[in-house]
């Protein structure tokens, strides 16, 4: 009795995979779902009852495109109709059959494609959402073809909520299976008003999974770089976490708007609840504590160890293969391989020590009014002790004593976050026009910036500038090589260097935004002094030789030490 209703199906219910199938029923899409392990199948058809009600969903909400055609006779049906075997799964589907995988990356997916090739037909679409290695995804289009299916590697950035309301989709691979899926991609992505929904067409092969890969560089970049700009507030200008998040707040008002730096005022804002007991302005039910009455923030007992999965070291070694440079996710990258050696960094706060006092740089004049965006609500005084770990800072208390105008910390401070974002986006963006024209995958820059306009975790203000420059020339090979972009950093740059020099002269790690400024400053040099050097080097040392600037088309050798 069963009759192909389903107009998607979803394999893979964990957090992504649940909420995708959701989404999708909750855009009138009929949708059935399976899972490895039968209760989370249960559990998600259980969820999209509660949550949506009886029924295929509230019907097609007024979108870009017209909605599905839902048939009829189904007015019974659950949102999400639930499977406990892939036969019965594959025969819900109308055809072509549109599978959705948000299993495990890596062997699960395998393992997956390789059950579902044995129940779907010729035409029919695989479409793996997960975080997989994009050479993965090229091997698997290529075995399933032979059974006449396509297959589509899709980016999926936005997290649980993301998934649920409305994700950016970086969908690559066949273009025929786009075709297809787009009318639901369209309706389950996230919409930017005047933008258009967060999907298109990003490329054949793995670019889906590329441009995703690198999209999750960009957010470790990204989220290192605030929490930069998070330790100099606190560290050098000794603002307490309330007052940081006054400035994350005022910056999100202004050219800096981005969902990371949004949720950073929100999070500095929570109390802990745990250790402070007795703080009654801990967090409620909508988990957002009043910081102005809390004890302790409950960011001061996160242990600071962070993790990854893989994303950002691919995007770096990938980066380290093509010759590109990617020092800011780099940056970021390191940052958390040492957050995670925590034993051996305690051991070195007891050997190593910090500078005695800010060291003074006379050639920074930190005098200057910048009128300063946060200077209103950020408090001028030091505030030190009660938000401070007994242990955690030896070295750098005597820092707490800023030698900066507050105003002027927060304006160098936000202006180094600004450009070095810049930078982040700009690295990443090089490898994907690097990778785009060594794999033949003529992506489109401007879309790419325009799809991570909604969404995704690096929404930003700032991509509406980028996804422009894009628009203005298509290749441009770097970012900073955009004149309004350009002129851009060159107002901001002042702070960056400021704010730069401030990390250094009190001891306060500032890796990526550090590594963006020199980035910048080497990308700008016509000649680079220090490779002349190190050309001459290699020849002395390696007879690797050398060419002149002035006399171009030969290579030359000298014998640099005499008879060495
Ligand atoms: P996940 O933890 O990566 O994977 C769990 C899912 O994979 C479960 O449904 C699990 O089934 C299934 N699975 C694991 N091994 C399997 C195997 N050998 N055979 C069949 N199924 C297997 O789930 P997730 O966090 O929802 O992520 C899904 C994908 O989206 C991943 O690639 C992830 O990197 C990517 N992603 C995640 C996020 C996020 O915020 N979480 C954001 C963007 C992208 P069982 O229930 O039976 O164990």
């Amino acid at each position: 009795s069963e009759t192909a209703v389903a107009d998607a199906g979803v394999i893979g219910l964990a957090v992504m995979g649940q909420n995708l199938a959701l989404n999708l029923a909750s855009h009138g899409f009929a949708v059935s779902v399976y899972n490895r392990t039968y209760a989370r199948t249960e559990e998600t058809v259980e969820r999209a009852l509660r949550e949506l009600g009886p029924g295929p969903g509230p019907g097609p909400e007024p979108g870009p495109e017209p909605g599905p055609s839902l048939g009829d006779g189904r007015a019974a049906d659950p949102p999400v109709q639930g499977f406990a075997d892939l036969k019965s799964f594959a025969r819900s589907l109308k055809r072509p059959r549109k599978v959705f995988l948000l299993v495990k990356a890596g062997d699960a997916v395998d393992a997956t494609v390789e059950a579902l090739a044995e129940v779907l037909e010729a035409g029919d679409i695989i479409v793996d959402g997960g975080n997989e290695w994009y050479e993965n995804t090229e091997r698997r289009a290529k075995s399933v073809s032979a059974h006449g299916l396509l297959y589509v590697g899709m980016g999926v950035s936005g997290g649980e909520d993301g998934a649920r309301h409305g994700p950016s989709l970086m969908p690559g691979g066949s273009r025929e299976a786009y075709a297809q899926l787009e009318p639901l991609l369209v309706r389950i992505a996230a919409q930017v008003p005047g933008s258009g929904p967060c999907v298109t067409y990003v490329g054949p092969g793995g670019s889906g999974n590329y441009v995703k890969m690198v999209h999750n560089g960009i957010e470790y970049g990204d989220m290192q770089l605030i929490g930069e700009a998070y330790d100099l507030l606190r560290g050098v200008g000794g603002l307490s976490a309330s007052s940081a998040a006054d400035v994350f707040a005022t910056w999100n008002a202004g050219d800096l708007q981005s969902f990371l730096v949004e949720i950073t005022a929100r999070i500095l804002r929570v109390c802990d609840d745990v250790a402070g007991a007795g703080t009654s302005s801990s967090s409620g039910a909508d988990g957002s504590g009043t910081a102005a009455g809390c004890v302790d923030a409950l960011v001061d007992r996160i242990l600071d160890r962070s993790g990854s999965k893989g994303t950002g070291m691919w995007t770096v070694a990938e980066a380290l293969r093509r010759g590109v440079a990617v020092p800011t996710i780099a940056a970021a990258l390191d940052g958390r391989y040492l957050s995670a050696m925590k034993g051996e960094r305690e051991r070195a706060s007891r050997v190593l020590c910090g500078p005695e006092r800010p060291v003074a740089a006379p050639s920074l004049s930190l005098s200057a009014d910048l009128g300063v965006a946060g200077s209103d609500t950020a408090t001028t005084r030091p505030q030190r002790g009660a938000a401070t770990m007994p242990d955690m800072n030896a070295g750098r208390a005597d820092l707490a004593a800023p030698s900066v105008p507050t105003h002027t910390l927060v304006a160098a401070v936000g202006d180094a976050l600004f450009c070095s974002k810049l930078c982040s986006y700009a690295q990443g963006l090089s490898l994907l026009q690097t990778a785009s024209s060594e794999q033949g995958w003529s992506l489109k820059l401007s879309e790419l910036a325009r799809i991570w306009k909604g969404g995704c975790i690096i929404r930003a203000q700032l991509l509406e500038r980028i996804e422009a420059a894009f628009r203005r020339e298509p290749g441009l090979p770097n970012l900073l090589l955009d004149e309004m972009l350009a002129a851009d950093i060159a107002r901001r740059q002042d702070g960056w260097r400021r704010c730069v020099a401030l990390a250094a002269a009190h001891g306060v790690p500032a890796p990526a935004l550090t590594a963006s400024l020199s980035y910048y400053d080497t990308y700008r040099q016509g000649v680079l002094r220090s490779s002349q050097l190190v050309q001459a080097q290699r020849d002395c040392f390696g007879s690797h030789t050398y060419e002149r600037l002035d006399r171009p088309g030969r290579v030359w050798h000298t014998r640099w030490t005499g008879d060495g």
